[in-house]
């Protein structure tokens, strides 16, 4: 259930679609108003806690609160019926969403006090929610205006013009230390605000690592086949390459080409050689050891096998495992049968030089391809005990 939210708030973290942040805003902005409207009620039925404030204007705030807690459900509920047809960018929906809750906050928390009270921490929280969901363009005028008004508050409470606090009847803190009430105030509204900002940041953190494990998997994965791409098996080579000289164990390569895939294409059509492409994929996937051996799709038709601590009759195994299986796997598309051949060539090494088994056994491939493809070749003279 937990999971299932995250992944779906996730979503709508990376959609961006108006309607998704609308409804995920919106929702999110619904508790703490509706705690604050209870405090308010609370204050409004008890006379003793109702001189802490100024009786005509609290009851103008509760209806403030009240209509924004009206407003943000309705407009949750509206952009969640209409997510099927509002454009995934709709400026006019995020006003609507934003505006007047942020602008709500920026008064709340003038008239409760900008300095002593936790008002000023839920209006930043209110701004990360805001930026998680929303582009920082529909943003910007909300924070514009809010700043406008703050600092203008803060000019004409400076000139006196304005109440600082102007809902209050008196400060909270006199020097004599808080009433019950004020001390019970603060802990529910420092809560409501610290507890749910906390939670957004651990799942901002939690989500940001499982992007990037997913960028780092879609950067060294090939799309098509599965298979690590170029760029992971070079990088893998270097690594094994560095191992493999710090000790005496064999390291191999195995390069293998699809025979006349041009043709497949030409005559099936590219959707069938994709199909050609992601079934080699698994086949090779299945043939070489989880976790310690490496199969990679180089670009194109072209694949090659990394094989750590494995001699070259090993190796040699392994691509004609491969090769003749291919014989026999039937791959179909679209009702025919695909007859498919590959070739390899094969190469180790001993002195951890991974570039060059690569080299080796690009040219055996080349020569398996001479010798009339479906088969496998071994470089020529495998480095059985290379010195400088
Ligand atoms: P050879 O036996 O000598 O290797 O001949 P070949 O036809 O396999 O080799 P060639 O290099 O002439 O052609 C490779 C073809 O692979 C050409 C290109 O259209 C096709 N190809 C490359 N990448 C892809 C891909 O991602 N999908 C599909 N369907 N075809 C691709
Ligand atoms: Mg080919
Ligand atoms: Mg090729």
């Amino acid at each position: 259930m937990i999971a299932a939210l995250r992944d779906g708030v996730d979503l709508a973290l990376r959609s961006r679609r108006t309607a998704t942040a609308c409804v995920c805003f919106s929702l999110l902005t619904v508790p703490i108003l509706l705690i604050l409207w209870c405090l308010q009620a609370w204050a409004l039925t008890h006379p003793h806690v109702l001189l802490n404030f100024r009786a005509e204007r609290l009851v103008a705030a509760q209806w403030g609160v009240g209509l924004l807690v009206l407003w943000q459900a309705l407009v949750a509920l509206l952009a969640w019926r209409g997510r099927e047809v509002m454009a995934a960018r709709s400026p006019w929906w995020a006003a609507m969403a934003l505006g007047p809750v942020l602008m709500g906050w920026v008064l709340l928390s003038l008239v409760y006090g900008l300095q002593d009270t936790p008002m000023g921490m839920l209006l930043v929280e209110t701004l990360v929610f805001a930026r998680a969901f929303f582009p920082l363009r529909d943003l910007k005028a909300w924070m514009v205006l809010g700043a406008v008004l703050i600092v203008g508050h803060e000019l004409l409470d400076a000139f006196g013009v304005v109440d600082y606090a102007p809902l209050l009847s008196h400060p909270m803190f006199d020097g004599h230390g808080l009433s019950d009430w004020w001390t019970w105030w603060l802990r529910i509204m420092f809560n409501a605000s610290v507890l749910p900002f906390a939670a957004a940041v651990f799942y901002l953190f939690g989500s940001l690592a499982r992007q990037r494990t997913e960028l780092e998997s879609l950067v060294r994965t090939d799309m098509l086949t599965g298979l690590a791409n170029r760029r992971e098996f070079m990088a893998r080579l270097a690594q094994e390459s560095q191992r493999q000289r710090r000790g005496d164990h064999p390291l191999s390569v195995v390069m293998l080409d699809v025979d006349h895939f041009k043709q497949v294409n030409d005559t099936h059509g590219h959707p069938a050689g994709d199909q050609v492409l992601a079934s080699l994929g698994a086949l090779m996937r299945a043939s070489v050891r989880q976790d310690v051996d490496l199969a990679a799709r180089l670009g194109g038709e072209e694949f090659a096998l990394l094989l750590p601590e494995t001699d070259a009759e090993g190796a040699h195994r392994v691509a004609r495992k491969i090769v003749e299986a291919l014989r026999g796997l039937p791959i179909h598309h679209a009702g025919r049968l695909l007859p498919v051949t590959i070739s390899a060539g094969v190469a180790s090494v001993l002195d951890g030089e991974g570039e060059r088994a690569l080299r080796l056994a690009d040219d055996s491939l080349y020569e398996a391809k001479r010798q009339g493809r479906d088969r496998v070749v071994m470089a020529q003279a495998p480095d059985v005990a290379v010195t400088s």
